[in-house]
C-alpha cells in the first residue's frame, strides 16, 4: 500500500502515478487519485493493479483530470471492507468537495460511522476510513461558517480537529475544492515524509515515490500534521503547535 501527493504547476496525475508505480512493490488490490481542477475534485478509482486505474483514466479526457496540478493518489491493501472499486480510496465528503485517502486502520471508525449517520450522513462505502472523509468536510463547514480562518490554514485546523478523534494507525492525505493549491496531511503510527521541490512539493509514504523530482526530504514525527503549498511547508502538532519534522538529504541511490 502507498500514498503520493503533489502540489505545484506541473500535471499532478502523472507524477502521482508515477509516484505509486514506485510504491508497487509493496503490494495492494486497489488504486486510486484525486485531482482538484478548477471548481472540482475529480476522482478515479478502481480495484485491481494500477494498469487498471490508468486504463480508466485513458478513457477520460477534457474533463481536467490529466491537468490539473494539484493531486493526491493511493494504493490499497483493504482492511475494513472487500477490494472493490467503491471500497477504493478516495473517499469523498457528501458534498464531493473533500477527498481522504488512508493508509492504515482507524480503530474507532464504528463508533465514529453511528455517530455521523445519526446525523445523516450517506456512507458510500464499507472502509473504516469514509468516516475520516465525513469528519473533515464537517469541520471544514463548522470552521468555515464560523469565518476564523480561510484557505489553506483552515484545511490545516481542520484535519487537526479530525484527527484528534481517530484512534489506530494512519497516514492521511486530503485535499478540498476552496483550497485548489494545497494538499494537506496527518500521521499517526504510519509513515509519512514531504519532498521540498521548487515551486512543488511532495508527499509520500515512502521517499521512493519522489525521489526522481527532489531529494530534501522531511520525515513527519509522531502525530504531526502537515500542509503543501506549491510555494511553502507547514508542520504542526496535532494541537496546532508549530512543529518540525527531521530534515534530511536522500544520499542513496534509490532509482534502482
Ligand atoms: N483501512 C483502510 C481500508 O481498508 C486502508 C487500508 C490501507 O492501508 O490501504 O480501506
Amino acid at each position: 500500500c502507498g500514498i503520493v501527493g503533489y502540489v505545484g504547476s506541473r500535471p499532478a496525475l502523472s507524477i502521482v502515478l508515477d509516484g505509486l508505480r514506485r510504491l508497487e512493490y509493496r503490494g495492494y488490490d486497489s488504486a486510486g487519485v484525486a485531482v482538484v481542477d478548477n471548481d472540482t475534485v475529480l476522482t478515479e478509482k478502481k480495484a485491481g493493479k494500477l494498469a487498471n486505474l490508468e486504463k480508466s483514466l485513458a478513457d477520460r479526457t477534457g474533463d481536467g483530470i490529466a491537468t490539473g496540478s494539484t493531486a493526491i493518489g493511493h494504493t490499497r491493501w483493504a482492511t475494513h471492507g472487500g477490494p472493490t472499486d467503491r471500497n477504493a480510496h478516495p473517499h469523498l465528503s457528501a458534498d464531493g468537495r473533500v477527498a481522504v485517502i488512508h493508509n492504515g486502520i482507524i480503530e474507532n471508525f464504528a463508533r465514529l460511522r453511528r455517530e455521523l449517520e445519526a446525523t445523516g450522513v450517506e456512507f458510500a462505502s464499507d472502509t473504516d476510513t469514509e468516516c475520516a472523509a465525513h469528519l473533515l468536510a464537517a469541520e471544514v463547514r463548522a470552521l468555515r461558517e464560523s469565518g476564523a480562518l480561510s484557505g489553506p490554514q483552515l484545511l490545516a485546523e481542520a484535519m487537526r480537529r479530525t484527527v484528534r478523534r481517530l484512534e489506530g494507525a494512519f497516514t492521511l492525505l486530503a485535499v478540498d475544492v476552496e483550497v485548489p493549491d494545497a494538499v494537506v496531511a496527518a500521521r499517526r503510527n504510519s509513515p509519512l515524509v514531504v519532498g521540498r521541490g521548487q515551486g512543488e512539493n511532495f508527499l509520500a509514504s515512502d521517499v521512493s515515490a519522489f525521489i526522481e523530482h527532489t531529494r530534501d526530504a522531511i520525515e513527519l514525527g509522531q502525530d504531526q500534521v502537515v500542509l503543501i503549498t506549491p510555494a511553502g511547508i507547514e508542520i504542526t502538532g496535532f494541537d496546532g503547535t508549530p512543529a518540525e519534522g527531521h530534515e534530511f538529504h536522500i544520499d542513496w541511490d534509490a532509482s534502482a
